[in-house]
């Protein structure tokens, strides 16, 4: 149930991504149908692909989600977050009371908890739940625009599950202060939609420590006090050159060594300044 706004912003969307699909594919002459026979025609590939995530997009999932993202949540996720987010969707599936969530970071990096917010998004729409995604800074332009247009507010108050995306990146001065237009619009929003047994869920690439720089008292207080919080965190192990030749050619690991130096050995490697390099001269 996303305001008019917004459907007709993610109909653009959507008609960009399916023009991108029949351009890539080469299974159909972008034509997003092949020919079975003289007179029938089956969507292609591209087509099937489409209509599965049109529903995703309408929402406001965002399209990265489904180009080339494959692996990403392994890849970025520790093995325990991983989990925790598997069981953290199915506890939100379930939610029927008014309640506030706030998936944060351990550490700033950009768009990783955006993955997360977006998988639980698609998981509320394939469970048929009324779900609506939207950025941050999208949200504070809302205040704005809908000022005049109860129906968009309306709707943003009563869409049962909403994830408000990207948050920390809406650089909005008002919000550090108690009593301006945004905050006051922002607090109402957050206030009524649990007045209506609404589900919030706020997402951001924050730490702790972010809220007090950037926001005001109450709403820091919405986080600490009103918020179920959920820490995701990061695999930070990076693959070795070595442990990725031995997956793309392991016949040739014997040659390089796996010596591997240790962090404290490592502190004592120092670039060796210009001047202490004697001058050997050309050997070649
Ligand atoms: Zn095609």
């Amino acid at each position: 149930m996303l305001p008019e706004f917004f459907k007709e912003k993610y109909f653009g969307v959507c008609q960009d991504y399916y023009e991108k699909l029949k351009k890539e594919c080469t299974k159909c002459d972008h034509l997003g149908h092949i020919m079975k026979d003289e007179q029938t025609y089956v969507d292609c590939d591209c087509t099937k692909a489409f209509l599965k995530n049109k529903e995703y997009i309408k929402i406001g999932v965002p399209l990265v989600l489904f180009n080339g993202s494959n692996g990403k949540f392994v890849e970025t996720f520790t093995k325990e977050c991983q989990e925790n987010v598997k069981l953290l969707i199915k506890m939100i599936r379930q939610l029927t009371e008014a309640t506030n969530i706030f998936i944060h970071c351990k550490e700033r990096k950009d768009y990783a908890t955006s993955f997360i917010a977006s998988l639980i998004a698609v998981n509320l729409i394939d469970s048929e739940h009324d779900a609506a995604m939207i950025k941050s800074h999208e949200l504070i332009d809302t205040f704005f625009n809908f000022e005049r247009d109860e129906k968009g507010w309306d709707s943003l108050v009563e869409t049962k599950f909403l994830i408000v995306d990207g948050f920390g990146q809406e650089n909005n001065k008002q919000l550090a202060e108690e009593e301006s237009f945004v905050t006051t619009r922002f607090m109402n929003l957050l206030n009524l939609r649990s007045s209506m047994n609404c589900i919030t869920i706020i997402v951001g690439d924050l730490i702790l420590d972010d809220l007090k720089k950037k926001y005001c008292t109450s709403l820091i207080e919405y986080f600490v006090l009103d918020c179920l919080k959920f820490e995701v965190s990061i695999d930070k192990k990076k693959q070795s050159a070595l442990e990725r030749l031995n997956e793309l050619n392991p016949e040739f690991v014997k040659l390089f060594s796996d010596k591997k130096v240790s962090s404290s050995e490592g502190e004592s490697v120092r670039p060796v300044s210009k001047q202490r390099i004697p001058n050997r001269g050309r050997t070649l």
